[in-house]
């Protein structure tokens, strides 16, 4: 080794030792006389002082380095003298002596201050991901994120858990995503899919009698970025044979639980996890996937405007729609500017309009709809919304889904402008009774909420025939703090059911041979009950490491658009890759000199 200490270990235990160090220049001062190196290594920092007169060597090496040199320093460790401890710093109360200062290596100036947590255009950060990998920041979320993994293995395999790596390369798998394909040099025209997730092949290691599988498993999936969503991503996944939905849950929980304890003991969590059924979650927060970390519940309003002056109101309703709304403590005081933000961010999420109440401390209220309401309605509408004297009712008129998006905005908003959530708590919950399918008006077909490998309920499958928009599913969710962290659920076993399923999703019988044939195989060869879950190790890092990207939490992630300024991908190919691939390109879909999205 060229080093027999990391720069952060060393202590006032150390002094009187000789050390040899290595690693960067984070700072370096030259007093005239005396050099000042602060030398940096993943372990930490420690300052090397370098006198010219005790070690004339050592000193000219020192004068040549620059922030960012690489460095091998041999030296004594020495207590520093009365009045330079420093106590911020875990070595600050020892310097090292050197003796000799040896440059391994040169450094250019880097584009950014490793030094300093600046705010960096993110494009630059990507293109020089190495050098930002340097500072504390990501290193300490890679830190964080290997220690999870590690958890997550030992957890797992203490009850019998076996992990199993399974194919990138792979056919089609169904999760609602479009696919990325690589295409076959040995068999023209022909594609394998790279998988959205290994759903199907931890279903046939259950047939296979594997039981217990898990697997830290890449997933990829072609669809629009957003903050909490890359290509590809990771998931632990996990599926059990012979358990029910139960089993499944306290597994998770127990598991979630005791990893945050080990790994990032700062948070507190409601225990045990609440469990809300869908239904539930859409009335009271207008989505699946509710910040339980502040009030501000929604409630319907329709039965007490159905008799409203307010032709809006009465439309809505005639149309088939909702009115909804919820109370802010102490909004009656919002100015108009502000009444004009909530009202905008609601019809950004569709909503036609917002309607405000502003409830005055003595008693009267101020609305633009005054003229339509009457003090009586005025009153049941705040208590249905439990508010009182100097609060704010907002109310959204409109198709229900549409209500309940921008409702749901609106909470959100709220909340972060009010610092409703305690950056400390992290409230995970149970989401469950999803239906199992969903009704698609414009592409006229059935579409799974989950995926088509989801149990029903058993006692509604009958209702598959009659009303599959009634039939339960036996999927969950985790959430936690406005994110979906995981899907998961009781999966179909047995070949007829799958088959039905698939055929009332769409598929014909041939369709369903090609595309799932070796399923429905599988299932005919003694397939076991089983079910499975798969958290986002990527969303979790991210809630743990208090960021809120998941960029910052991946070592070397895609960019908003996809793209990895440092390696320059996607890229094109030599004409010669593609006629071994037996592809040509139709048209270049963005002129010479841009880039794309
Ligand atoms: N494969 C599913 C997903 O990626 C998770 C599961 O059902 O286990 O959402």
């Amino acid at each position: 080794m060229l080093k027999t200490h990391s720069c952060g270990e060393i202590r006032e235990s150390h002094i009187g030792q000789r050390v040899t160090l290595a690693g960067w220049v984070h700072r370096r001062r030259d007093h005239g006389g005396l050099i000042f190196l602060d030398l940096r290594d993943r372990g930490g920092l420690v300052q090397v002082v370098v006198n010219p007169e005790a070690a004339p060597e050592a000193h000219r090496a020192a004068g040549q380095a620059r922030s960012e040199f690489v460095l091998q320093v041999v030296g004594e460790v020495i207590p520093r003298p009365a009045g330079t401890v420093n106590l911020n710093l875990p070595t600050g109360k020892v310097e090292v002596q050197a003796r000799s200062v040896q440059v391994l290596n040169a450094a250019k100036t880097p584009p950014f201050s490793i030094t300093e947590d600046g705010e960096v255009d993110e494009m630059v950060r990507l293109r020089y991901r190495y050098l930002d990998l340097r500072r504390p920041r990501l290193r300490d979320n890679l830190l964080l994120r290997h220690r999870m993994v590690k958890f997550i293995r030992a957890f797992l395999d203490a009850r019998d858990f076996v992990e199993v790596e399974t194919p990138i390369l792979l056919k089609s798998t169904p999760e609602g995503a479009r696919d990325y394909l690589v295409p076959s040099r040995l068999y023209p025209g022909k594609f394998y899919a790279l998988p959205q997730s290994p759903q199907q092949l931890k279903q046939l290691l259950m047939v296979a009698g594997l039981e217990r599988y898990y697997q830290i498993a890449r997933c990829f999936r072609d669809e629009d970025q957003r903050a909490d969503r890359q290509p590809e991503f990771t998931q632990l996944d996990l599926e059990m044979s012979f358990v029910e939905e139960d089993d499944i849950l306290a597994l998770t929980e127990e598991l979630v639980i005791s990893l945050v304890e080990a790994v990032a003991p700062g948070f507190r969590i409601i225990k045990p996890f609440p469990r809300l059924s869908y239904g539930d979650c859409l009335e009271r927060f207008g989505i699946d996937k509710p910040d339980l970390r502040y009030g501000l519940e929604l409630a319907d309003l329709s039965d007490l405007v159905a008799g409203s002056e307010f032709q809006v109101f009465r439309a809505v309703l005639a149309a088939g729609g909702a009115v909804r709304g919820l109370a802010l403590p102490q909004g009656a005081g919002y100015t108009r500017r502000q009444l004009e933000e909530l009202t905008e961010l609601a019809r950004a999420r569709g909503a036609a309009g917002l309607v405000t109440i502003a409830l005055d401390p003595e008693g009267a209220y101020r609305s633009a709809a005054a003229r339509y309401l009457t003090p009586e309605l005025v009153q049941a509408l705040a208590a249905r919304l439990g508010a009182s004297r100097g609060d704010l009712l907002l109310i959204v008129a409109g198709p229900r889904p549409v209500a309940d998006a921008a409702l749901s905005a609106l909470r959100q908003e709220l909340a972060r402008r009010l610092s409703l959530a305690d950056p400390n708590l992290l409230a995970f919950a149970f989401v469950r009774n999803f239906p199992l399918l969903e009704w698609r008006p414009e592409e006229r077909r059935w579409e799974p909420v989950h995926h088509p490998f989801t149990a029903p309920v058993p006692e509604d499958i009958p209702l598959l025939d009659s009303a599959p928009d009634k039939v339960r599913s036996q999927h969950y969710d985790l959430v936690c703090n406005g994110y979906e962290l995981s899907s998961g659920s009781i999966r179909i076993h047995q070949a007829p059911l799958q088959e039905k399923i698939f055929s009332l999703l769409g598929y014909n019988a041939e369709e369903i041979q090609e595309r799932f044939g070796h399923l429905l195989e599988a299932f005919q060869y003694g397939a076991p009950p089983h079910g499975g879950i798969a958290p986002g190790i990527d969303r979790l890092a991210m809630l743990l490491a208090r960021e809120d990207n998941i960029r910052e939490v991946i070592a070397f992630p895609k960019s908003k658009s996809a793209t990895d300024p440092m390696t320059g991908s996607p890229s094109p190919v030599s004409e010669a890759q593609l006629r071994e691939l037996h592809l040509a390109i139709r048209d270049e879909a963005w002129p010479e000199g841009k880039n794309g999205p």
